[in-house]
């Protein structure tokens, strides 16, 4: 396809987990040739350390100087919130503060895009941007499900009295799509007086107002939903268009004697015979918990590599904002944080307590399944290297990511949490781990089929004439100037 003279802008919410997607796209947009120029523009927090993640990540994708990068000035949260606001209201400010700031200044850029991208929770731009006459499109770095969720529920708002999750055995109802039992909603639907919910909705409002809505799954992955979006408008009006998977190449959070040292441990593995176990950026768990899986582990039998924050009192995700940095303060446990059962398993494995070069494990071929609490970025790296998934969710939208992978995609299983203890317990995590790892496993079998079957699906969707590829191409051309 023709190369065409476009200008994307590219807006990026402040954080690595908004970031990270975004400059995947940006760069998938490049170097893929869909876009000959690209101007990136990213919100910031203003802290007393900066992040050092986020910084070597911005460092990097200038230092390969693919397209123009800019910063937002600050957002001073601890003005606007104060010190100690919880992790929910920050985001509900961010998401209420960023929206007029992106407007305000690109309005004083001489820019000139033809066509706008934003992360789906900048959707807000959309309504207070129209004087920026360029086409402008949402981009959920989310599967098509919890898409679908989000677009329905302006809908769900108008619609329904009182909060979502009033009797655990009544789901929530999206026309086409699977319905949604309250156990697995997302977190920002579960307290409707909150001000995160009404910036939630206030985001999906603004993305129904979108030319288009890109989503990072593709159409193998969620045919059901995607025909469901796509189909006879029930849940909305707006084109959506799947367009991953979108996974970033090479992590620059890792140094380079990290990524050998494992990657030279994983080349002395047999093939699919490790598991790799690690549970995101932004959460910890309890001392209690690490010892479970220490022992699940052992009890497992199999080869590790467990990625792993150390304990804190009470398990959570107060990392969000600081996600791959390695100090730890305030609520984690003081002196010889670990318990002895986690230094005994290490002879099993590799233990790493800081950042995991996770899409180099991920790539190796003696990785045989990755416990995870189905982040959507996990997933969709997991999918995109055939690894099938052990699902084991914390918080956020990872619920209903762990239920759709389980019961319809089918390459992956769930963990269960124990109702008298609140956690996941050594046996059962050590007989999910051999189900899907045993070859003798006839279930085990057919999930690991199932993935590596994805794999070939995920890498056609961004070959030349893949579904993916072809969708942002012919947006780009019918946008060309
Ligand atoms: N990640 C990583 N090393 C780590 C932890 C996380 O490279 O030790 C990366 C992971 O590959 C993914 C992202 O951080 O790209 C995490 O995003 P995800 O959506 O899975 O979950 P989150 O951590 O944002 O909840």
């Amino acid at each position: 396809m023709a190369i065409s003279n476009t200008h994307a802008l590219v807006l990026a919410s402040p954080g690595m987990g908004h970031i990270t997607p975004a400059l995947a796209l940006a760069k998938h947009l490049v170097t893929h040739q869909i876009t000959p120029k690209l101007t990136f523009i990213y919100g910031t927090i203003k802290t007393s350390t900066p992040s050092k993640a986020e910084t070597q990540l911005l460092q990097l994708a200038m230092k390969e100087n693919l397209f123009d990068l800019i910063s937002l000035p600050p957002l001073d949260l601890t003005t606007l919130v104060g010190p100690h606001a919880s992790v929910e209201t920050k985001i509900a400010t961010i998401m209420h503060e960023i929206p007029p700031l992106f407007v305000s200044t690109i309005s004083t850029m001489n820019l000139n895009p033809t066509i706008i991208i934003m992360d789906f929770y900048l959707s807000q731009v959309i309504p207070l941007a129209k004087n920026l006459k360029a086409p402008k499109f949402s981009f959920a770095t989310t599967n098509a499900w919890l898409l679908a969720l989000a677009l329905h529920t302006p809908t769900l708002d108008k619609e329904i009295q009182g909060e979502y999750v009033n009797d655990e055995n009544i789901p929530i109802s999206i026309p086409g799509c699977k319905p949604i039992y309250p156990h697995d909603l997302y977190d920002m639907l579960k307290d409707r007086t909150h001000r995160l919910y009404h910036e939630f909705v206030g985001a999906c409002e603004g993305a129904s107002l979108a030319d288009g809505v890109f989503v990072n799954t593709f159409g193998e992955l969620e045919p059901r939903t995607l025909e469901a979006l796509g189909g006879s408008g029930h849940i909305t009006k707006v084109p959506v268009y799947p367009i991953g998977p979108i996974v970033r190449d090479r992590d620059p959070n890792v140094d380079e004697r990290r990524r050998s040292d494992v990657v030279e441990w994983l080349d002395t593995q047999e093939e699919d015979s490790v598991v790799l176990v690690s549970l995101g950026s932004g959460y910890a768990m309890t001392f209690e918990q690490i010892k479970e899986m220490a022992l699940g582990l052992e009890l497992s039998g199999k080869k590790f590599v467990w990625a792993v924050r150390p304990p804190i009192t009470k398990a959570g995700n107060e990392h969000y904002f600081t996600a791959g940095e390695k100090s730890e303060t305030g609520t984690t446990v003081a002196s010889n944080p670990f318990p002895e059962e986690f230094y005994r398993v290490q002879s099993n494995g590799l233990v790493i307590t800081d950042w995991a070069p996770q899409m180099d494990i991920l790539k190796h071929p003696s990785i045989g399944a990755f416990v995870s609490h189905c982040g959507w970025n996990s997933v969709i790296e997991s999918v995109s290297c055939g690894v099938p998934i052990i699902g084991w969710p914390l918080y956020a939208e990872q619920m209903m990511n762990a239920t759709m992978l389980a019961e319809e995609v089918g390459n992956s299983i769930r963990v269960k949490v124990s109702p008298s203890t609140n956690m996941v317990g050594k046996e059962e995590l050590a007989k999910v781990i051999r189900k899907i790892m045993d070859m003798d496993d006839k279930e085990g079998c057919v999930i690991r089929a199932k993935a590596k079957e994805l794999k070939r699906l995920a890498q056609r969707a961004w070959s030349r004439d893949g579904s993916s590829y072809l969708a942002l191409s012919t947006i780009f051309l019918s946008n060309d100037v």
